[in-house]
């Protein structure tokens, strides 16, 4: 029986993470269940699983966490020092499924554990790269990509030797608006961008998807995880979004990991690696999806995977300053407060106005992140 502790409970991941946890009870003992502010959701998952304790980031939800949770001998806490503690507890696999840059500090904390964190909070990562794989490195830490795409990476590099890639291709559904012109594209609301094609996903992920942006974070991921060099990445558009992602090596071949759209999938693969468990996600039926379809982003109607790799390029900041930027314009948009194509707008500006020193510490990074936002929502207002 191993430990696990989920950072992110009541999102998409963490419920998917939780009903193969579910599934194998005997196999997995809770310690720490984490969410925002939905603490009546958090509860009961924590009852059901009988975690040793529940957290709130938001603090103002601790009384309906406390209220939910009496008598049952589960430990409550709220707030950003009670997530983090949460996260130290140390658990042998530790999913950090929080949205967004505030996952950064609790995941941070996990991986200073030495123990395995099974990550799908990109934002943490595109943000914080070199401080982060600094304490993997110093600490021994194993680091598992959740991420469709990068786990399937990971499966396809294993037992080969970096030096032999000559490409990693990372594919794109192209999201719900990838036949769209960019006159349509002005229109677009926020309803439509959340309606995915292919993956049920939480709303920021899922308007990332429709903008493209989650594809350029991706690559920033795929850079700091595979250090082949970004002139060896590339992304293609994937419609049917069965082949997750392909590593060609230097004697010709490829190798693809398939499989279907069910993010249970990549997370069964981190949850049982280095070995394989079964899930309850329909085979591959190829015969029925009929085609795979391929071709090249387009970078005019969709600039956002243009404006990542060149924040990869800059390096330093630049990466946190994008993340940054793109949070705050999702949120914008999903408030209806700007036009869809306006997120990267939003983000190119900021890339361009602001460029502060390369953090190099996990509080640095943190303070950037912060500036980053408030300069953006000041640009928020002249757009
Ligand atoms: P959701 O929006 O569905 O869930 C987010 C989770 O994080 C919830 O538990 C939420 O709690 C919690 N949370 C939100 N804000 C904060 C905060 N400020 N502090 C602490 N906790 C917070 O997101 P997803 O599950 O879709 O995505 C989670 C991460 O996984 C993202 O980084 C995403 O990019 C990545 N990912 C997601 C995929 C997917 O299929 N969904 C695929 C690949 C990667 P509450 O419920 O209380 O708001």
């Amino acid at each position: 029986m191993r430990t696990i502790s989920v950072l992110g409970a009541t999102g998409s991941i963490g419920a998917s993470t939780l009903d193969l946890i579910r599934r194998a009870p005997d196999d997995w003992r809770v310690l720490a269940l984490t969410a925002n502010g939905n603490a009546a959701d958090l509860a009961r998952l924590a009852r059901e699983f009988g975690a040793e304790i529940a957290v709130v980031a938001d603090e103002a939800s601790l009384p309906a966490l406390r209220e939910a949770l009496a008598g049952s001998g589960i430990a409550a806490a709220g707030g950003a020092a009670a997530l983090v503690e949460a996260a130290a507890r140390g658990a042998d696999l530790t999913v950090a499924a929080i949205v967004g840059c505030a996952g950064l500090a609790p995941t941070m904390a996990a991986i200073e554990c030495g123990k395995t964190v099974a990550l799908a909070n990109k934002e943490a990562l595109v943000s914080a790269g070199d401080v982060m794989l600094a304490a993997v490195a110093r600490t021994g830490a194993t680091l598992l990509p959740v991420d469709s795409e990068h786990n399937a990476i990971f499966q396809c590099l294993h037992g080969n030797d970096l030096a032999d890639v000559r490409w990693i291709t990372l594919t794109a559904s192209g999201g719900p608006f990838r036949d769209w012109t960019l006159e349509q594209l002005h229109t677009a609301t926020p309803a439509q961008a959340i309606k995915h094609p292919n993956w049920d996903m939480g709303a920021k992920i899922s308007v990332d998807s429709a903008t493209m942006f989650n594809k350029g974070l991706e690559l920033i991921e795929a850079w700091h995880l595979f250090p082949v060099g970004l002139e060896r990445l590339r992304i293609i558009v994937h419609p049917q979004s069965v082949i997750h992602s392909m590593v060609e090596y230097r004697d010709g071949s490829t190798l693809a990991q398939l499989g279907p759209s069910d993010m249970r999938v990549p997370i069964a693969s981190s949850l049982a690696w280095p070995a394989r468990m079964g899930t309850p996600c329909a085979p591959l039926d190829l015969a029925a999806i009929g085609e795979l379809t391929f071709r090249a982003p387009d970078e005019v109607r969709f600039p956002a995977t243009r404006l990542a790799r060149q924040a990869a390029e800059a390096g330093g900041a630049a990466p946190a300053v994008l993340n940054a930027a793109n949070e705050i314009a999702v949120a914008a948009f999903l408030a209806g407060q700007i036009g869809f194509t306006q997120i990267a707008v939003l983000v190119e500006r900021m890339l361009e106005r602001y460029a502060p020193e390369a953090p190099t510490t996990l509080d640095a990074v943190i303070a950037v992140d912060a500036q980053a936002r408030v300069r953006s929502r000041e640009l928020l207002e002249s757009l």
